[in-house]
């Protein structure tokens, strides 16, 4: 198979022709046919993350089909697509798993991350932990669901039932939530970087009621808000933007700093949380109502062997929506 493989922290990915891998016993091996580009990948590039294990195969928005299943595999059959998400593994027997908090694990497996992922031609999956697709809808178009769309979808419900959203950074989460919020009847509110009118012009055609720059608050209090972008120093604006009950999820595995705060801004039985990583349940969940929603992914398609420019550009803010590797 083909691959783009981070050799360590910090280096580029490097394209290189492997051996192919195989199955093993409850796991599939999956012909990727499309894999999404999150901004978890660009923290995987630079070291951010403790769990990180290298060298490795980065990528956990695959979507592909079956060609081969180990030993013990039910439920699965070749040719079927399939998606992989970020929750390659979880053990099954720490605390967290047996309340149902799976992606809390104490032993998980990360896709792209501490196994490897889908910026190859091939992947191998552990079966318990990938998602049917069924046949409608493109490939790139569903790959950014496996990421943007399921912790979208966690941290949308961690949001609450609130009806007036803020949305902070406007990429490839954003855009998908925006919609789900919309066909919910929440108003969604936009925040990117300042100056970022393109952003901003993308999410008013998303349907967000309001789209401004991040450092300035919106023109009325929101019910709650979820941060997608990697930057402390919205927390605190953030805060100051929802109503007294109000709450703010950060949704992002790594973020700066947050800079201390008055405690007003807290004050109020206002709430912050995170979310961290996947259920299964929760994947289960929006793949099921995603085809009902009428989404529209915006995506913007690189061959494999591209996909360090696919990195620069989902760092520089390039394009609008999500990135697509397609090998
Ligand atoms: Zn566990
Ligand atoms: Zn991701």
């Amino acid at each position: 198979m083909q691959a783009m493989v981070l050799e360590r922290p910090g280096a580029p990915l490097s394209f290189k022709e492997m051996p192919d891998p195989l199955p093993g016993p409850g796991e599939v091996r999956i012909r990727v046919a499309a894999c999404g580009v999150c901004r978890t990948d660009l923290h995987v590039l630079d070291g951010e993350l403790a769990e990180i294990r290298y060298p490795i195969i980065p990528g956990h928005e695959i979507v592909g089909r079956i060609d081969l299943a180990g030993a013990g595999v039910s439920g699965l059959a070749p040719g079927q697509r399939v998606g992989v998400g970020w929750l390659g593994h979880s053990c099954g027997i720490c605390p967290y798993c047996r309340m149902g908090r799976e992606n809390l694990c104490d032993r998980p497996a990360f896709t792209g991350c501490t196994r490897n992922g889908g910026f190859a031609t091939m992947a191998i999956a552990d079966a318990a932990y990938v998602f049917p697709l069924g046949e409608a809808d493109e490939d790139a178009a569903l790959a950014p669901l496996m990421c943007a769309g399921l912790i979208g979808w966690r941290s949308l419900k961690m949001a609450g039932e609130g009806r007036k959203l803020g949305l902070y950074g406007f990429g490839a989460a954003a855009h998908i939530v925006a919609q789900v919020a919309r066909s919910e009847g929440r108003s969604v509110f936009a925040f990117t970087a300042p100056g970022d009118t393109k952003a901003q012009t993308f999410a008013r055609e998303l349907g967000a009621v309001w789209a401004g720059d991040s450092d300035r608050p919106p023109p009325e209090p929101l019910d709650a808000a979820i941060l997608y972008a990697p930057v402390g120093a919205l927390v605190p604006l953030a805060l100051k933007a929802v109503r007294k009950g109000g709450r703010v999820v950060c949704a992002g595995i790594h973020m700066s700093d947050i800079p201390s705060f008055p405690y007003a801004l807290l004050w109020g039985e206002r709430e912050l949380v995170s979310v961290a990583n996947l259920t299964r349940a929760d994947g289960m969940e929006f793949l099921e109502r995603a085809p009902r929603l009428g989404l529209h992914t915006r995506t913007r398609l690189y061959p494999l062997a591209e996909a360090n420019q696919a990195l620069a550009d989902l760092k520089a803010g390039a394009f609008e929506g999500a990135a697509v590797l397609a090998p």
